[in-house]
């Protein structure tokens, strides 16, 4: 007997014809012996279907004097969740009860619509387990200190269910979700792309801060602090198909870097045109530079990813980083408002038709030369580099937008990752 816990994503949830198949699935795993904690997300387009309420109220609903109402909004469509999905499993036969996250309770902190979570108390969840129950617990919402109702962020149910697991140290979280697993990149951008049986968990964290959607990074994070096993699969597969065939399927998130694993240099590779370029052109080379700009933009809560400084000539420097393109215009106003007169610099000039691609994978630690050979692919389809950054376990090159397809289509062979491994 284990204790499981699983996750069913919108889609899964999105019909009442669907929420009687989870149950199924679910009463399935209990019948198998099993003691079974589900976090369901809100039914497909909910989520969204709420926060469009709040905005037809008032055009600035979504402004940060509203953010405690919007999570009091947001967070009713998992309670809806968790109710249905409880009396489906007791039409199974199946004891089930459902709880809101303030009920377990989940702690976060305070900050509205990203929320992290604190602490998760586990007695009550025993005490259900023991009495022979299946807990449904709310995907995305927690409790502040003060009582007040908080979300985790977007896809944030990913994160309330590695937590739920991390807290009862179940024996496996399952992510069911509407792929079926995790992929070397995405498939519809490579028709050649294969599903990963296991994927080490520091790869799966870079994979998902550098685009890959599969999870939200934040259950990453967990996965990885309390180690959690977690799996990736499908929810698409009938509910009754064998359940030892079920419990393999997927892309397994695993720890252990044994030799089962598959032994590829590259594991995967990301992308993402959430980004925008920003440069400070002719900027004085002299210390405190960096901090003047990146400490304004800093302080405006924008986040910074990529950074590059050139060489200086005469005493002279351009200064480029990327930020999300939704703080574009927001960063370019700031830099010419504040920074520019301050620094005694020439211009802002920026490209919000960049996009970044990235290569992951831990053999990177112990194999040389894999960076110049993403290079060489590149050069040899005549895309330029604008930006390139590297970590322990990737590279990434910020390149035009327009060749993001194609540099990740040949990079995807070139890497050989359409070949299943040994
Ligand atoms: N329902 C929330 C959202 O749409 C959380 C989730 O689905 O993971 O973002
Ligand atoms: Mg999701």
């Amino acid at each position: 007997m284990a204790l499981i816990v699983h996750k069913y994503g919108g889609t899964s949830m999105g019909s009442a014809e669907r929420i009687k198949n989870v149950a199924k699935r679910v009463a399935k795993w209990v019948r198998a012996g099993h003691q079974l904690v589900v976090v369901p997300s809100a039914m497909s387009g909910e989520t969204n279907r709420l926060l469009g309420l709040a905005k037809e109220i008032s055009p600035d609903a979504h402004s940060d004097s509203h953010l405690r109402e919007l999570d009091m909004i947001a967070s009713t469509g998992e309670q809806v969740s968790v109710g249905l999905l409880s009396i489906a499993l007791q039409a199974e036969g199946v004891e089930a009860v459902s709880y809101a996250g303030w009920q377990v309770p989940i702690k976060t902190n305070s900050a509205f619509t990203k929320a992290r979570i604190e602490s998760i108390d586990d007695v009550r969840v025993r005490a259900d387990l023991a009495a022979g129950k299946v807990v449904v617990i709310t995907g995305f919402q927690g409790v502040d200190p003060n009582g007040n109702i908080t979300t985790l962020g977007r896809g944030g149910s990913d994160t309330s269910a590695v937590a739920v697991a991390a807290a009862l140290k179940a024996d496996e979280c399952l992510i069911y979700t509407d792929v079926d697993g995790v992929y070397t990149t995405d498939p519809r951008v490579v028709p050649e792309a294969r599903r990963l049986k296991a994927i080490s968990f520091e790869e799966m964290l870079e994979m998902a801060s550098l685009g890959s959607k599969v999870l939200q990074i934040r259950s990453v994070e967990f996965a990885g602090k309390y180690r959690v096993p977690t799996r990736v699969l499908s929810s698409f597969t009938p509910w009754d198909i064998n359940i030892d065939e079920e419990a393999k399927s997927g892309t397994l998130i695993s720890f252990e870097e044994d030799e089962k694993m598959e032994q590829a240099v590259v594991s995967g590779i990301a992308f993402n045109r959430d980004e925008a370029k920003i440069t400070v052109v002719g900027v004085p080379d002299k210390p405190g530079i960096a901090y003047q700009i990146l400490g304004a933009v800093a302080d405006a809560n924008i986040d910074v990813d990529v950074i590059i400084q050139n060489v200086s000539h005469d005493g002279k420097t351009d200064f480029s980083f990327t930020v999300h393109r939704n703080d574009y215009a927001k960063t370019v106003d700031l830099l010419k408002a504040k920074v520019l007169p301050a620094l005694g610099a020439a211009d802002v000039v920026g490209d919000q038709k960049i996009c970044k691609v990235s290569i992951v994978g831990i053999g990177m630690r112990s194999h040389a030369g894999i960076a110049s050979k993403m290079f060489g692919t590149l050069s040899a389809e005549g895309i330029n580099i604008q930006m390139i950054t590297t970590s322990e376990i990737k590279t990434s090159v910020v390149i035009d937008e327009k060749y993001m397809e194609l540099a990740v289509r040949e990079l995807h062979k070139a890497f050989d990752l359409d070949q299943p491994k040994a």
